[in-house]
């Protein structure tokens, strides 16, 4: 019996930010073939190829403004059960997923669902650039992780709301804030340098807040 190996592979577009998810069988990589992965805008988004039993992928960082060539072992790309995270080597931002095509379905979903709860309404091509809007908010959940998301009364609870050229952050238990730009890739160097985030009381530019 043939057991198919097939996976599949979601990535943000680098050029208008939409995440889809792309197909693959290990029948598209025989031999030295090169798969190319287009986004719906047209936009070439990655080059796909196996060498020395690696499954090796292209994908465009924005934090760090170019192209990284990542290896994966095959072993952990075909025929998988798991959602696994691409990662930018340097700055370790989500560049991708693969893995089984309903469970990364079911990771879009999710994220589109908190998309619009951040957003109040406004719609992906409301936001200036939305491939920079969209990695602002993965720095951002990364630093939640971390736990280097707070603000300055000594709060986590941070509620995010996403404008159409920056993203407000607000203390659920103080009058704290802080807005974070989100237009340009320029704002994601910015946002990508810092070690942490505090929100701060009274001093913070928030239109949620009376200022001072
Ligand atoms: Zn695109
Ligand atoms: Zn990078
Ligand atoms: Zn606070």
């Amino acid at each position: 019996m043939i057991i198919e190996k097939t996976a599949s592979l979601a990535l943000r577009c680098s050029d208008c930010g939409k995440l889809e998810t792309h197909k693959l069988n290990i029948f598209h990589l025989s031999g030295d073939n090169k798969l190319y992965l287009d986004c719906e805008c047209g936009h070439n988004k990655i080059e796909v190829r196996r060498s020395g039993g690696d499954f090796i992928v292209s994908p465009y960082c924005l934090a760090c403004g170019r192209y990284h060539k990542i290896s994966i072992p095959e072993k952990r790309v075909w025929n998988v059960s798991r959602v696994q995270t691409l990662s930018c080597p340097r700055t370790r931002l989500n560049l991708g997923y693969y893995g089984p095509f309903s469970l990364l379905q079911h990771e879009i979903d999710r994220q589109q669902r908190e998309l619009e709860l951040l957003t109040d309404g406004l719609g992906f091509d409301d936001f200036a650039d939305p491939k920079v809007m969209l990695t602002a908010l993965d720095i951002l959940h990364d630093f939640a992780a971390r736990g280097d998301l707070n603000c300055e009364c000594g709060s986590r609870e941070v509620h995010i709301e996403l404008l159409s050229e920056q993203i407000v952050l607000t203390c659920q238990v103080c009058a704290g804030g802080l807005s974070i730009p989100a237009s340009s890739p320029h704002d994601i160097n910015r946002l990508e340098s810092f070690d942490n985030l505090l929100l701060r009381y009274r001093t913070n530019t928030s239109p949620h807040n009376s200022g001072p």
